[in-house]
C-alpha cells in the first residue's frame, strides 16, 4: 500500500535509470514519513498549548504536500523536491527551538538530524550544506545566550516532561522507519536487479540456443549442398556408363540372334565388336572420371593429417610446374605457353606437407595454363601465353605467388571459386574440387592463406602465404 502511495507521487514520465528510481522513491518517502510525525508534534503543541510551534508544523505539513504535487506535475527535478524538504524541515526545527529555550530545546537536536537526512537524500555535498546551516543556528543560539538574550521556553514546565520523551521517541522513530524504508526499497531494487539478471541470462541462453541452431542449419546445409554436387557429379559418368553398358548388351544380344540374310556374318559381328570395344572404353573413361571424383572427396577429407617438413620451396615449386605443364602438354600437343619462375634466392626451409602443397602448386599452375589456352583458342595470334611463377619471403613467411594471363575471374564466380564442385569447365574436364582442396591445404593443414587477385580477360593472380612456424 505504501509503494503504491510512493509511487503515485513519481510522475508519469519518469525515465531514469533503476538506481535513479530507488533514490526517488527513498526522497518521497522520507517527505511523506516526515509529514506523518510532524502530525504527532502538532498534537503535542495542541495538548501544550504551544500554537506558535502548531502553526510552523502545519506549515511544514502543507509545503510537503505542496512539495510531492509539484513534483508529481513535473515542476522541479527530484534533487530540488529533497533541498526543499530538508529546508523546510530546518526551517520547523529551527523556529520551534527559538520558541522551546533556543539553545536548551529538545528539538535543536534535530538540526543534526536535517544534515543526516540530507546526506542520505542528496549526498554529501547537501549534507555538509546543512550541517554547516544547522551549525550556524546553534552557534546563533549560544551566542545570543552569551548575549544574555533569554529564549522565552513556553513549553508548560508541568508538560516539561512527557514533552521532552514524545520529541526523543519520535526522533528515533522517525530514524527506524526511515532506515527500515531505505531498507525495503533497497530489497525492492535489488530482487528487480535480480530479475532482470535472470532475464538477461535466459536471454543469454536463448541467443546461445539460436546460435547452436544456425550453426546447425548451416551445416545440413552445406551437407546437403555437398551431397546433391557429389550425387550430381557421379551421376554423370554412372549414367554414361549404364547407358553404354546396356548398348553393349544389346549388341551382345545381335551377334546371338540370327544373322540378317544379305549381310555376310563375319563384317557384321567385326563391326558389333568394334561398337562393344569403344563402349567398354567409354565406360572405363566413365569410371576413372567417378573414381577421381572419389579420389578428390577422399583427399578432401585426409587434408591435415601428413607430418610437416621442412621443404625447399623453389624446388617444389619448379617440379609443380613442370608436372603441370607436360600434363597439359600430354593432352594438347601443339599448345605453348611462355613459363617464368622468379625464384628468391635466399628462401629459408619451410616446413611443409610437400605432396600436398606440390598438389596445391600443380591445380594452381594446371588452371593456369588451362586459362591461357582457352584464351589463345578465342584471341588473335599477337596473344602470348604466359605463366609466371614467384616465391619471395617476407618477415613473418613466405609467399608464393602463380599469375596467368589467361581469360582471369569474372566477379560473380571469383565469390564462389572456393566452393566444392564449382567449375566453369566443360563436363568431364573438370571436377570443381581442385580450388576447394587447395584452400583447405592452405589454411587448414598449415595454417596459411590462399587468395585471388583477378581482372576478366587480362590476368588471374593467386597467391598462398605460408607462415615460418
Ligand atoms: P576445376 O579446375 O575442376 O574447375 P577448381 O576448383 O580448380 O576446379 O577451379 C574452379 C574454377 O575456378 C574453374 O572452373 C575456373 O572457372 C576458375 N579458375 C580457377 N583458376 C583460374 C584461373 N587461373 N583463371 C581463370 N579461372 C580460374
Amino acid at each position: 500500500m505504501f509503494t503504491s502511495i510512493t509511487d503515485y507521487f513519481i510522475p508519469a514520465g519518469f525515465t531514469g535509470s533503476l538506481d535513479l528510481r530507488r533514490r526517488v522513491r527513498i526522497i518521497v518517502n522520507t517527505v511523506l514519513l516526515t509529514g506523518l510525525f510532524s502530525i504527532n508534534f502538532m498534537l503535542l503543541c495542541w495538548w501544550g498549548d504551544l500554537l506558535p510551534g502548531l502553526y510552523v508544523l502545519l506549515f511544514g505539513v502543507v509545503s510537503f504536500v505542496l512539495l510531492l504535487f509539484g513534483y508529481r506535475a513535473g515542476w522541479y527535478s527530484h534533487v530540488v523536491l529533497g533541498y526543499a524538504f530538508v529546508f523546510v524541515g530546518y526551517l520547523t526545527v529551527a523556529v520551534n527551538s527559538a520558541y522551546q529555550g533556543g539553545y536548551y530545546a529538545a528539538t535543536t537536536w534535530w538540526l543534526g538530524l536535517c544534515s543526516v537526512i540530507a546526506t542520505f537524500l542528496l549526498g554529501r555535498r547537501a549534507g555538509l550544506i546543512y550541517f554547516g546551516l544547522g551549525l550556524a543556528t546553534v552557534l546563533a543560539f549560544w551566542g545570543a545566550e552569551q548575549l544574555h538574550y533569554r529564549f522565552p521556553n513556553q513549553v508548560p514546565a508541568a508538560k516539561a516532561q512527557f514533552w521532552h520523551l514524545d520529541i526523543l521517541v519520535g526522533l528515533m522513530l522517525i530514524l527506524l522507519v526511515v532506515t527500515l524504508v531505505f531498507d525495503s526499497i533497497n530489497a525492492q531494487a535489488l530482487q528487480l536487479v535480480e530479475a532482470q539478471n535472470a532475464q538477461l541470462e535466459q536471454s543469454l541462453a536463448n541467443l546461445h540456443a539460436a546460435q547452436a541452431q544456425l550453426v546447425q542449419r548451416e551445416k545440413m546445409a552445406f551437407l546437403g549442398e555437398l551431397t546433391a554436387g557429389i550425387a550430381h557429379e557421379l551421376q554423370n559418368p554412372l549414367n554414361f556408363m549404364k547407358n553404354f553398358a546396356e548398348v553393349s548388351t544389346g549388341l551382345v544380344d545381335d551377334i546371338d540372334g540370327p544373322a540378317v540374310p544379305h549381310e555376310p556374318g563375319a563384317r557384321l559381328q567385326g563391326e558389333i565388336l568394334a561398337g562393344l570395344k569403344q563402349n567398354l572404353r567409354e565406360i572405363s573413361q566413365h569410371g576413372q572420371r567417378a573414381t577421381a571424383i572419389i579420389k578428390g572427396m577422399l583427399e578432401h577429407s585426409r587434408t591435415g593429417t601428413s607430418q610437416r617438413v621442412p621443404t625447399d620451396l623453389n624446388a617444389l615449386v619448379e617440379d609443380s610446374l613442370r608436372l603441370a605443364y607436360q600434363g597439359l602438354r600430354a593432352k594438347d600437343k601443339t599448345f605453348r605457353a611462355e613459363l617464368n619462375t622468379i625464384l628468391a634466392p635466399a628462401l629459408p626451409p619451410v616446413a611443409v606437407v610437400p605432396q600436398d602443397l606440390s598438389r596445391v602448386l600443380i591445380n594452381l599452375l594446371t588452371n593456369a595454363l588451362y586459362a591461357v589456352q582457352q584464351r589463345q583458342r578465342q584471341a588473335d595470334s599477337s596473344y602470348r601465353p604466359e605463366v609466371t611463377v614467384q616465391t619471395s619471403a617476407g618477415p613473418g613467411g613466405v609467399e608464393i605467388r602463380v599469375r596467368d594471363n589467361g581469360t582471369g575471374i569474372p566477379d560473380e564466380a571469383r565469390a564462389k571459386i572456393f566452393q566444392p564442385f564449382f567449375t566453369t569447365k566443360p563436363t568431364g574436364e573438370g571436377t570443381g574440387l581442385g580450388l576447394s582442396l587447395s584452400h583447405d591445404i592452405i589454411a587448414q593443414g598449415h595454417g596459411g592463406t590462399l587468395s585471388v587477385e583477378s581482372q576478366p580477360g587480362n590476368f588471374t593472380e593467386f597467391l598462398i602465404s605460408l607462415p615460418l612456424n
